[in-house]
């Protein structure tokens, strides 16, 4: 099955999710003027006819493939209740070898020909370090999926500290494609990213939110950049606990405000224990083992959420299928795996009816047939 930690083996999912995120969009036409003869329409609607059909069938054989791949998965955990935990996942600073002449510090320009943007802000004090040190380890799994859920899109990885941390505020990886020459530089220049301690100072996320605002987003339109952070504690900086944080002075409310105008998307991924303002906490998951688990594959789950319903439906089917494939819970795998996935359905705007319908196939419940 290849190494379960390269970028190949996450890549390598992309037929699921991409059958399941495919939706049939009709060609944008003028409708001003329309000079096609009536020939040309008849087979125009005929091939749109043919293309419909066909994305419909990938998705059916997408569904119908991860129905096999769970039951067998969940047989192989009722013929082996007991099974042996999976192979750790290879880190990927040791798959990769560093090469000084990919490394890319600060933020330049996106790509002439990119999709779209993903800004990840990673709280990098020591209080995170658990957090912090997992996203960079998992940086193949990442970007492997990435490229399957959001192919063309670039990604700029920015650690964020507080002020008293000096020049180390915020490390930032310039924008890398999700591809393998992606990991490759992306490893390389993470390396250069230093672990901060902060002392008992609050992380500023005001400064490198602003910052980002303020960049040049090339030809990527606002619905196209998104904004993800990761931090596990919340309150600071983040205007509400006293505003004293950004010792640069810069205003909460202002920020955020610019954020709004700038980004399509602001999410957040905490792991404070008590603050109730954040977007999806993860605190609540009390097996240090599961939440590090858990914080990679959230900050995927908002990508693929900003991609879509399609998209963030493929996503979810295969990392309950990945759960179930390397039972990290031994018996109460499926349980477990099963109550993430409905905890993260909960975060995409849907009627109750509609979640509930995707959860059937996610979990691939029985159903009562009409
Ligand atoms: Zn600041």
């Amino acid at each position: 099955m290849g190494s379960s930690g390269s970028y190949d083996s996450y890549r390598g999912r992309s037929d699921l999710y991409s059958g399941y995120a495919r939706t049939y969009e009709p060609p944008k036409r003028s409708s001003s003027f329309d000079d096609r003869s009536d020939e040309e329409r008849r087979r125009e609607a005929e091939e749109e006819r043919l293309e419909r059909e066909k994305v419909e069938r990938e998705r059916t054989a997408a569904g119908a493939a991860h129905k096999r791949e769970v039951e067998e998965s969940r047989k192989r955990l009722r013929d082996n209740p007991n099974p042996p935990p999976p192979p750790k996942s290879r880190i990927a600073a040791e798959e990769v070898k560093y090469d000084r002449s990919l490394v890319r510090l600060g933020i330049s320009k996106p790509d002439d020909q990119v999709q779209g943007l993903v800004y990840l802000l990673i709280d990098n004090s020591a209080s995170n370090d658990i957090i912090r040190t997992h996203v960079r380890n998992t940086v193949s799994y990442i970007l492997g999926t990435m490229g399957a859920i959001c192919p063309g899109y670039q990604v700029v990885f920015d650690f964020v500290s507080d002020h008293y941390d000096g020049s180390g505020h915020m490390q930032e990886i310039d924008y890398v494609y999700p591809t393998e020459d992606g990991v490759n530089g992306l490893v390389s220049s993470i390396a250069h990213v230093h672990d901060m301690d902060g002392g008992d100072y609050p992380e500023c996320f005001a400064c490198p939110l602003d910052r980002i605002s303020r960049l040049d987003f090339g030809n990527v339109p606002k619905e196209k950049r998104h904004v993800i952070v990761v931090t596990d504690s919340i309150p600071h900086g983040f205007g509400y606990r006293g505003d004293d944080e950004c010792t640069a002075g810069l205003d909460w409310g202002t920020v955020m405000q610019k954020v709004q105008e700038t980004f399509a998307t602001f999410q957040v991924i905490g792991c404070a224990k008590e603050d109730q303002r954040v977007i999806m906490d993860l605190s609540t998951v009390k097996s240090e083992e599961h939440r590090k688990a858990l914080v990679t594959n959230a900050i995927l789950f908002f990508m693929a959420r900003n991609r879509g319903r399609q998209t963030v439906e493929g996503f979810l089917a295969g990392w309950y299928a990945k759960m179930l494939r390397e039972p990290i819970f031994g018996q109460q795998t499926d349980h477990n795996a099963q109550n993430v996935i409905e905890m993260m359905v909960e975060f995409i705007e849907a009627s109750r009816e509609d979640l509930d319908a995707l959860l059937d196939r996610i979990l691939v419940r029985e159903v009562e047939k009409k």
